[in-house]
């Protein structure tokens, strides 16, 4: 039984954070994990800057309502499901992706939730674990999956290290060099070899 664990922002769906600075103009808002690993770190930073500028969860949903994912992206999630079971496990939130999912067909997304007060504004986050993405990848090999994981960034590294094949895509220079273990591709058409090298089953493309 093989299972396929993809990231979300930055391999199929462009960078929430990234997309809504530039709308806003606020450069301090375009950092994301693979600039500071620590995603608590990160989150307390995007959320100070947020109240700063008196911003708030719907205007952060306009901006997102606009989004769509990546190019070839859905037909790469199709391709994926017809031979893996597929499942999203993301450092994004709820609030965030739904609109996203919709478009990707709704698959299985494992993420985080937002705290919002009744004016809209985010006052804090819940994080679902510590270390999301690696213990997911840890409890479905507890039910005998064997996982096949890709994502694109510093928080992505320990899901795919407790993956038995872990991919990287799309993913910055200093990432690659810094994880040489892990095999590095940039377009869907790659990916997918990937997946069929990883596998331990006969599949073909
Ligand atoms: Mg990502």
């Amino acid at each position: 039984m093989e299972l396929a664990c993809l990231d979300l922002e930055g391999v199929l769906i462009p960078e929430i954070w990234i997309a809504f600075a530039e709308e806003t103009g606020i450069e301090e808002l375009k950092a994301t994990t693979r600039d500071i690993p620590d995603y608590d770190v990160l989150m307390k930073q995007r959320l100070r800057i947020l109240d700063e500028h008196g911003l708030t969860l719907p205007q952060i949903q306009d901006t997102i309502s606009r989004l769509t994912p990546l190019e070839g992206a859905c037909e790469f999630i199709d391709w994926l499901r017809e031979r893996f079971q597929v499942v999203i496990l993301s450092d994004t939130f709820y609030e965030f992706a739904a609109p996203l999912m919709k478009q990707l067909g709704y698959p299985t997304l494992l993420c985080h939730k937002l705290e919002v007060d009744e004016a809209g504004r985010i006052t804090d986050y819940t994080l679902r674990q510590r270390d999301p993405k690696r213990q997911s990848v840890r409890a479905f090999q507890l039910l005998n999956y064997r996982v096949i994981a890709t994502g694109d960034s510093y928080n992505d590294t320990t899901m795919l290290m407790q993956a038995e094949a872990g991919i990287l895509f799309h993913s910055p220079q200093n990432v690659i060099d810094e994880f040489p273990q892990f095999p590095a591709v940039h377009t869907y058409e790659e990916l997918k070899k990937e997946f069929l090298k990883a596998s331990n089953r006969n599949l073909s493309l």
